[in-house]
């Protein structure tokens, strides 16, 4: 098939003429374009079928970040608390851990915990969004999972 058919320029137009659709590269808005070329970034553009559902890419992005921290923060809580048990267990020796010290693992657990909840519970929201709000959405994801791991990394080396 001919991409360079003037008709498939002319119907592209058409659809832009009022439909407020993104650039897929740079999500500049495309609402009456006049040539099939991204006006901000330079992209060639053409009109085409595509799936109902939008990809996964920043989707899963997000999952994986939360995913992480949940992992760190859980894993490292999960040690803290097997050893102070391991060690009362064994040698009767209570070691004592101050509050302060899980706080902040457990804190961070819960907080990545409960965004994994809302992050399945919401996917059709989030895969539907827009590109600008998918790419907002994905980063705030890695910076709870980032922030939380970080305050807790901060409060294990400052209490020991
Ligand atoms: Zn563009």
């Amino acid at each position: 098939m001919d991409e360079d058919n003037p008709a498939h320029e002319t119907m592209l137009r058409a659809f832009l003429a009022d439909h407020d659709e993104p650039c897929p590269t740079c999500g500049y808005s495309l609402m009456g374009l006049t040539e099939a070329v991204c006006p901000e970034c330079g992209k060639a553009l053409r009109l085409r079928v595509v799936e109902e559902e939008p990809s996964l890419g920043l989707y899963l992005t997000g999952l994986i970040g939360l995913s992480i921290g949940l992992g760190f923060n859980g894993l490292i809580l999960m040690f803290i608390v097997g050893s102070i048990l391991w060690y009362r267990l064994r040698d009767g020796i209570s070691v004592s851990f101050g509050v302060v010290t899980l706080l902040p693992l457990a804190i961070g657990a819960a907080v990545c915990g409960s965004a994994i909840v809302l992050w399945l519970k919401c996917r059709k929201r989030v895969r539907s969004a827009s590109i600008w709000n998918r790419r907002l959405l994905a980063a705030v994801c890695w910076l709870v999972a980032l922030s939380t791991s970080i305050a807790s990394i901060v409060v294990e080396s400052l209490s020991y």
